[in-house]
């Protein structure tokens, strides 16, 4: 491969770095080809053979967990393949933080995977798609890459999928880690990843994952006033999971608990935190309803993973046959 420039595959799903408006500017629909893609960063082209494939053309919250499945096993399948030096995911931001943190559960394969979107479309001054697009592929073809897993790369930062959020509705700085920061940034075209992390994520057996009957995990967010009824609800409907965003490091309502005790003996449930950064804590307040209160009947610490991760890692660990301990091992793991 010598004097050969690396060979990346460019994945599109849609999304606004795809969206074309009409002649006003308005009404922007995701229908870019990859191709098209590639016209507004003529550098990548430096750097890279970029190879397209049109994956989907959704808005990001059309996307499933059957998409990314499928996804999952075309990376792996390129990857066997053994053509191709590294991947660049193009979607949406909306759902970037999940399905980014979906591949992480999925994959193995060693190659980089860089996802990344926009938040203004082309027809807009100012957008973002190139520049994110250029930075995702100086991220691809940079041998640091390698191993980390999947990243997102956005605003010339580098996240990873455990940590990272979308965190303003319009912002070109929309996604950032609140509990870690950025691993790594590129700056002037060199891509610098000071902060690899400790461990790479556990890949879940994708083999064992049947689609045509995913685990229902139910995510529910607490508020003043939270009513029971919605946990019976749940039950009723045969959801196989539910996880809580609690109140701060973990707590609830004293009145939620006979129905959360009544659910954590029939299936999973797990709290998270609403407050969108830090832990949740274990031993620190002893009031009903309080962390320890949780613990104790049965319910299961989400750790530093937040309501939207935690509800994908208990459906996939649902679906890999994951029972109790398996289940509060892992999300103990992305504590290290
Ligand atoms: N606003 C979204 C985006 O940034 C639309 C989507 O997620 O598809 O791409």
């Amino acid at each position: 491969m010598s004097n050969q420039l690396p060979r990346i595959a460019v994945i599109t799903l849609g999304g606004t770095i795809a969206s074309v408006p009409d002649s006003s500017g308005n009404d922007a629909v995701p229908k870019m080809t990859a191709e098209a893609l590639f016209d507004g960063v003529p550098q990548a082209r430096k750097l890279a053979t970029l190879a397209p494939y049109s994956f989907r053309q959704y808005p990001s919250g059309d996307l499933s967990l059957k998409d990314i499945l499928e996804l999952a096993g075309l990376i792996e399948d390129m990857a066997q393949a053994e053509n191709i030096d590294g991947v660049v995911i193009t979607q949406g931001t909306d759902t970037l933080e999940e399905t980014s943190f979906l591949l992480d559960l999925l994959l193995t394969t060693d190659l980089p995977v860089v996802l990344t979107g926009a938040m203004r479309n082309p027809g807009l001054p100012g957008a973002d798609g190139p520049a994110n697009l250029l930075g995702a592929v100086q991220v691809a073809t940079n041998p640091q890459s390698r191993g980390l897993g999947p990243v997102v790369v956005f605003n010339d930062e580098i996240h990873l999928p455990r940590f990272v959020r979308k965190m303003h509705s319009a912002s070109t700085a929309a996604f950032s880690s609140p509990n870690a920061g950025p691993i790594g940034w590129i700056n002037e075209g060199r891509v610098r990843i000071p902060l690899r992390p400790a461990t790479r994520t556990r890949a879940l057996p994708r083999e064992l994952i049947s689609t045509s009957r995913l685990p229902r995990v139910a995510l529910l967010k607490l508020g003043l006033d939270a009513e029971e009824a919605l946990i019976g609800l749940v039950l009723q409907d045969g959801f196989d999971g539910i996880v809580i965003e609690t109140f701060g490091g973990g707590h609830v309502p004293r009145q939620l608990m006979p129905s959360l005790t009544a659910a954590a003996d029939k299936i999973p449930v797990v709290f998270a935190s609403r407050t969108g950064a830090g832990e949740v804590y274990e031993s620190t307040y002893g009031f009903p309803g309080s962390e320890k209160d949780l613990l104790s009947r049965g319910l299961l610490s989400s750790g530093i993973l937040d309501g939207l991760k935690s509800r994908l890692l208990l459906t996939l660990l649902l679906a890999t046959g994951g029972v109790r301990d398996e289940i509060s091992q892992r999300f103990q793991d992305f504590l290290s």
